[in-house]
């Protein structure tokens, strides 16, 4: 971990400096996975979040002017530097989230992709144009940045969730003000020293740590111009009306629940490998993680069984250990809540096959669950309604694909799913006609690459342009449409312009 900035107390990032919070107020950074304290982050205030947005407006005007070839370079400076740190801030990413180690590796190289996609931004602000539209007149499409643009993001990826935003943000020529989660915010520590020493200047990237005085304080700043908010859906569907009522852009991703149909035509062993490895990978707690298996009746028994058995397999603990593939859940408080859920269920009739607060026994120490498994649930239940975030499973059986799709399109949610089928006319069928904005064909977890919009649909998502892609450019930029006519000395027509007038 960096020795100069992550020390007992966490400062914000303003203007290129460790600046202290003016709060007197501070949260303790646990590792999920033993209890120990890592660091301490200030819950920051409205007048904090002035200041960095302050410093951001004042960098705007010479960022802003910076030739974008120029901009984009420090983006490959930066991708560089990623590569050279990719270790240490793996590690930091499983000290403080808990995931494993080649969990915390892959998180780190969907942002690379992110800044890959970024570092192209000279081609992706390149515009339309139309010469001639009437005589002698051209009509031409030019981007702007917006100014000064937040990013609110969640405790579940505290690296690539930050690095759908500003990498695009700032290299399109906007500043940029970070509210990482208050429970994972020591990774983007990193992040901000590493973008310093690719070059970029002062002001341009700014981090305000802290929870809902900041969050309020960016969504109701007169000087911030746009926001993209990551996190769960009562927050984000909060952020999005906030914001818009303050004459923000935004764009708000939210929960999910993603449910995965298991046709039987499908190498049921194979299913149950894909479905456990996206239901269970960093512990339940990403957006696109199996959290419903919708099984038709004839292959239920058979698919369970697997399911059980890939779950038995899976080893859990310290995800800097070797060979651990199931890591804690991020809080004490988030462990309780979801031992709710797991006795809800139970109450509710659904049968549980297998239980992970039982693994959670052997641990010492740390907020663990093991791979949790209900069969027999239904869509009015609360386990299948809410999003748990967590190692939790709930199979539903159908009678046939109708019937499955029927019954996804209840949930209020529609961020993912996915089928299980060797059959291409089930296969199509389902990608158009299911609800929901990510989808798998025999993919566990559907979540596209940084080039494609991260689009999900439903309650999973408030506004227009998603993240990510050319949404994620659309986003942080402005339109000037520009409609031009130039005279010879001595020319007096103006035919032409009645003419387009018309
Ligand atoms: P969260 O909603 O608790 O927190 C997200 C951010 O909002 C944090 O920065 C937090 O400080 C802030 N916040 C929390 N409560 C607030 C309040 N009442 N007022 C103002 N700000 C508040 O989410 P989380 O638990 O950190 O992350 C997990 C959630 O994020 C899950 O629901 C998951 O599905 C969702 N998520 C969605 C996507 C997606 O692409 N749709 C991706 C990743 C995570």
């Amino acid at each position: 971990m960096s020795t100069t900035t992550v020390g007992p107390m966490l400062k914000n990032y303003i203007a290129g400096e460790w600046v202290q919070s003016q709060s007197d107020r501070y949260e303790d950074i646990p590792n999920p996975a033993t209890g120990e304290l890592l660091s301490r982050v200030p819950l920051s205030t409205k007048d904090d979040v002035d200041k960095a947005v302050q410093a951001a407006k004042a960098a705007f005007p010479a960022w802003s002017e910076t030739p974008v070839v120029e901009r984009a370079r420090i983006m490959f400076r930066f991708q560089h530097l990623l590569w050279e740190n990719q270790d240490e801030l793996a590690r930091m990413i499983t000290l403080e989230n808990g995931k494993n180690l080649p969990e915390a590796h892959a998180e780190l190289l969907r942002g690379i992709e992110m800044v890959e996609f970024a570092a192209g931004m000279p081609t992706l602000l390149m515009s339309e144009s139309l010469p001639n539209i009437a005589k002698g007149i051209d009509c031409q499409v030019i981007r702007f940045p917006l100014g000064v643009v937040a990013g609110i993001t969640p405790f579940n990826f505290p690296l690539m969730v930050p690095m759908w935003m500003y990498p695009i943000a700032i290299t399109a020529g906007n500043t940029f003000v970070l509210k990482p989660s208050e429970r994972t915010p020591l990774s983007c520590i990193r992040i901000a020293e590493l973008l310093k020493e690719a070059g970029l200047p002062d002001g341009v990237f700014n981090v305000v740590n802290g929870a809902h005085d900041v969050v309020n304080g960016l969504l109701e700043h007169p000087d911030v111009k746009a926001i993209s908010f990551v996190g769960s859906q009562p927050v984000a569907e909060y952020v999005y009306k906030t914001a818009s009522a303050h004459g923000k852009r935004v764009q708000a991703l939210a929960g999910a629940k993603n449910h995965h149909l298991v046709m039987p035509d499908t190498d049921l062993r194979r299913a149950a490998k894909t479905i456990v490895s996206s239901a269970f990978g960093c512990a339940g707690e990403r957006c696109m993680a199996a959290s419903v298996v919708v099984a038709v009746e004839e292959i239920a028994d058979e698919l369970i069984q697997y399911l059980v058995e890939e779950s038995d397999a899976l080893k859990m603990g310290n995800g800097l250990e070797p060979g651990v593939d199931l890591g804690p859940v991020i809080r004490p408080a988030h462990l309780e809540k979801v031992h709710g859920y797991i006795e809800k269920g139970i109450a509710a009739g659904a049968r549980l096959v297998r239980d992970g607060r039982e693994d959670a026994k052997a641990k010492r120490e740390g907020f663990f669950l093991g791979p949790t498994i209900f069969d027999h649930a239904d869509a009015e239940m609360v386990i299948v309604r809410d999003e748990i975030f967590a190692p939790v499973l709930s199979v539903l059986r159908v009678r046939d694909f109708e019937e499955g799709l029927a019954v996804i399109s209840k949930s209020r949610f529609g961020n993912g799913a996915t089928i299980y089928t060797n059959n291409g006319k089930w296969g199509r069928e389902f990608v158009q006609r299911v609800e929901a904005g990510m989808v798998g064909v025999n993919v566990g977890v559907p979540a596209p690459m940084g080039f494609f919009a991260f689009s999900g649909w439903k309650h999973s998502f408030y506004g227009d342009l998603h993240a990510n892609g050319k949404d994620g450019v659309e986003f942080f930029t402005k339109k000037k449409t520009v409609t031009s006519r130039w005279f010879d000395d001595g020319d007096t027509a103006i035919g032409s312009q009645k003419v387009f007038v018309k």
